[in-house]
């Protein structure tokens, strides 16, 4: 069991107010709340050790770069990837999605097959349509169900030798579909297609083994993590790190440089062209030990009793409707009001101290999909409480009520 009040404790955040109201907040799944422990970090370097890494003889340099590798390791060791240099700083999801369909340029001929979801946040969308464009190559979509699901066996028929990629989230932000990666990624090894497994939404309730998934890459973001903005990971397989062009060049991302020709350095730092977010990596690797210290087994159960009560309690609304009814998801609740624009009700609930997220939450084809503007996002996370999720019923209730 987790002591939830002793949890919150950890957030600062949590004790504010918002409009004269106590935060209620449900928009982790855009970004989580940072602990005091991660804040600390973050105080610690820019009071204490500030400084480039990688390239200073002095002390600070050598303490900055000393930590910023330690946190490169604690990340490996979290997702269990086989070395540390197939991690890769990046400053987020969406980066790390862009170097590796940077990457893929000259690995892709035209008339290449490559395999999104019908899920996708824009993110895991839009670089692969530049690729496309780029190389010729087609993209194909797996469709989704009513229920907020795959369609695996549209998935396997659209499977061939000409599929190279795929590339599928490991849960849907706008839906909290959990889809079935473990297939996915099996199935298209079948045609020695590569995976990347977009893990943005995943990272927050999940411990993800890359090594028992067999997955190719796998991406995602600090700030869903507890840890700070700007800041994320690329976990590639070694060998496809090795084939793919670096994505962007400058410096510490080369061997030697003359006018005539360069090389380029070995993993990691072919793909870590100048200084990056020193203090923002090492706080990564704080926010990994904060919840591991916490317990991702204990997080997932607790979050799976708000999620259920949140259900059943939201579903008491006449004419509320929830979009993703899958057995299978997670802190997500994606609702609207029968005849209600969602942007109004996510207004009137600020009012009342309450922060949800509406609107297509970069996943328009969803929105296409059920023929609707957006949705109200509720997303939980392992500091809220059935407290707050009454709070939010009852907020709805009050919207109902004043925009009816
Ligand atoms: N993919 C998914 C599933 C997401 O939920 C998000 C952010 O909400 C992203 C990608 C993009 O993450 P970032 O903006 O941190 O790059």
């Amino acid at each position: 069991m987790l002591d939830i009040n002793l949890i919150r404790k950890d957030f600062p955040i949590l004790k504010r107010q918002v409009n004269g109201k106590p935060l209620v907040y449900f928009d982790n799944a855009a970004t989580s709340q940072t602990p005091q422990q991660v804040i600390d970090v973050i105080v610690d370097y820019y009071s204490n050790y500030n400084a480039n890494i990688h390239r200073g003889v002095h002390a600070l340099s050598q303490e900055a770069t000393d930590k910023y590798e330690a946190a490169r390791h604690t990340i490996q060791k979290h997702f269990n990837a086989n070395k540390a240099q197939e991690i890769i700083f990046t400053s987020g999801t969406t980066h790390a999605i862009n170097l590796v369909a940077n990457g893929f340029t000259k690995l892709i001929d035209n008339g290449d097959e490559l395999i999104v979801s019908a899920l996708e946040h824009h993110s895991n969308i839009v670089p692969w349509q530049m690729l496309c464009e780029k190389t010729g190559a087609k993209l194909k979509v797996i469709p989704m169900t009513l229920e907020g699901e795959l369609d695996m066996e549209a998935y396997t028929a659209l499977l061939s030798e000409k599929t190279k990629l795929v590339f599928v989230n490991h849960i849907s932000n706008a839906l909290g579909t959990i889809n079935p990666i473990k297939t996915i990624i099996d199935q298209a090894h079948k045609f020695g297609a590569a995976v990347l497994i977009d893990g943005a939404q995943a990272c927050p309730h999940i411990k993800p083994d890359v090594q028992a998934l067999d997955v190719d890459f796998y991406v995602t973001s600090a700030h869903k993590i507890c840890g700070p903005t700007g800041v994320g990971m690329l976990y590639g397989k070694e060998e496809w790190l090795n084939k793919m062009e670096p994505y962007q060049g400058g410096g510490e991302m080369i061997d030697q440089v003359t006018f005539e020709k360069t090389t380029y350095a070995g993993l990691p730092h072919k793909f870590e062209a100048g200084t990056p977010n020193i203090c923002g990596g090492i706080a990564f690797g704080a926010a990994l030990d904060y919840m591991n210290a916490i317990g991702f087994d204990k997080i997932a159960s607790y979050e799976k009793e708000l999620l259920d009560y949140g259900t059943e309690k939201l579903l008491e609304i006449e004419g509320l409707k929830i979009y993703g009814t899958s057995k299978n998801k997670t802190s997500v609740i994606s609702f609207n009001l029968e005849g209600i624009h969602p942007y109004d009700v996510g207004t009137l609930l600020d009012k009342m101290g309450i922060a949800v997220r509406t609107g297509h939450h970069c996943a328009q084809p969803i929105m296409t999909f059920y023929n609707i503007p957006g949705t109200i996002r509720a997303s939980f996370a392992f500091y809220n409480t059935k407290a707050e999720i009454d709070a939010l019923v009852s907020g709805v209730k009050k919207a109902k009520m004043m925009l009816s």
